[in-house]
C-alpha cells in the first residue's frame, strides 16, 4: 500500500486499540496499528516522528544473515529428482484441495521458487527438494491455491489456510528465503 509518497506502510483498523502502534517485521514491512476513527494526518504525524526508528530497524533487519541453501551442484543434475519431489509434494497436498493441474514442471530461476500459470500449469524452481519441509509445504500450497484463485486475495489466503493454519508465519520464513541464492 503506498500512501501518497509517504513510506509504504500497511495500515490495520482495530476497535481495541487506544493508541497509534507500529511493527516493523523480518520482511521489513511496516504495519501500523491504529483505532478506528484517527484522522490520516495523524498516523502520518506519527510515522514521521518514528520514521528513523523505523529505517533503523529495517536496517537491521537486512543484515541479518539470511537461511543459506546449501550448494546444489546445477540445474540438469537434480532436475528429475526434483520433478519426482514436486510431484508427490503436490499429490499430497491436494488431497486436501482436489483441484485439477494440467503439468508440473521443474524450473532453473534465480529468485523465483514457483509459479502458476493461468493456464494452470505448476512450476517450480529445482532447488525445492532443498528447501526445509515446511518451506516446501508452504511454497506447493501457495501455487496449489492460485489454480483455484490467481491472486492474493482474502479468499486466497484463507484457501492456504485450510491447510496450513500458521501460513503468516511461514511465509515470514520463506520471504527470508526469497533472494538467497
Ligand atoms: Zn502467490
Amino acid at each position: 500500500m503506498n500512501q501518497k509518497g509517504f513510506m509504504q506502510y500497511h495500515l490495520k483498523r482495530s476497535r481495541r486499540a487506544r493508541r497509534l502502534r507500529v511493527a516493523v517485521y523480518f520482511d521489513s514491512r511496516v504495519v501500523v496499528t491504529a483505532p478506528q476513527t484517527l484522522g490520516q494526518n495523524a498516523i502520518e504525524q506519527f510515522l514521521a516522528a518514528k520514521q528513523e526508528w523505523i529505517t533503523r530497524t529495517q536496517r537491521r533487519f537486512a543484515r541479518r544473515p539470511r537461511i543459506v541453501l546449501p550448494v546444489v551442484g546445477d540445474y540438469s543434475d537434480n532436475k528429475d529428482e526434483a520433478l519426482r519431489f514436486a510431484q508427490s509434494k503436490v499429490l499430497q497436498w491436494n488431497r486436501i484441495y482436489g483441484y485439477s493441474y494440467k503439468r508440473i514442471s521443474i524450473r532453473n530461476q534465480k529468485t523465483r521458487w514457483g509459479s502458476c500459470s493461468r493456464k494452470g500449469n505448476l512450476n517450480f524452481n529445482y532447488k525445492i527438494r532443498f528447501l526445509p519441509e515446511r518451506m516446501t509445504d508452504y511454497l506447493v500450497v501457495h501455487e496449489l491455491c492460485h489454480l483455484q484463485e490467481f491472486n492474493h486475495s482474502p479468499r486466497f489466503w484463507q484457501m492456504v489456510a485450510t491447510a496450513l493454519p500458521d501460513h503468516k508465519y511461514l511465509r515470514k520464513q520463506f520471504r527470508a528465503l526469497v533472494d538467497a541464492k
